[in-house]
């Protein structure tokens, strides 16, 4: 009894090692192509104005982020897909002309939905359920 007990709790050990596995490969790969299709966020320090873009690995980073958006549902393939459309997105950043670490404005929040999510799609389109709260996580970092 005990072995069989050892048995299932090795399979969800397992289960659990492979889906953390799967997601930071499809994380670093998502995060690896949207740093090669060229894609810049463009910010905006809310503290003195001033303007500068950060490459997706910079914008990536853990942050404090804010932002006001309305859901679409859209028709992708055979999935439905959420696409929140932004009217403003901020994450705290160390402005590089006052030097204070301040709310910085993202100005092209919805080109950057646009490049992330075809790629987090194609990374993470293996299982639906698993791309659906995946795909949040994505945004919730990268858009
Ligand atoms: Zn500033």
């Amino acid at each position: 009894m005990l072995a069989w007990l050892a048995v299932v709790l090795l399979a969800v050990l397992a289960c659990v090692i492979v889906m953390v596995g799967m997601f930071a490969t499809a994380w670093r790969r998502t995060l690896a192509q949207v740093e090669a299709s060229g894609l810049r966020y463009r910010m905006r320090c809310e503290s003195c104005g001033h303007e500068f873009s950060l490459s997706p690995r910079e914008f990536a980073r853990i942050g404090m982020r804010r932002s006001r958006s309305a859901t679409r549902t859209r028709v992708e393939g055979p999935m439905l897909v959420n696409e929140p459309h932004y009217r403003y997105v901020a994450k705290r950043f160390v402005c590089p002309a006052c030097g204070e670490k301040v709310w910085c404005e993202n100005l092209n929040a919805n080109e950057a939905r646009d490049a992330v999510n075809p790629i987090a799609l194609r990374n993470f389109g293996l299982a639906l359920a698993v791309l659906v709260v995946i795909g949040f996580a994505v945004r919730a970092v990268l858009a």
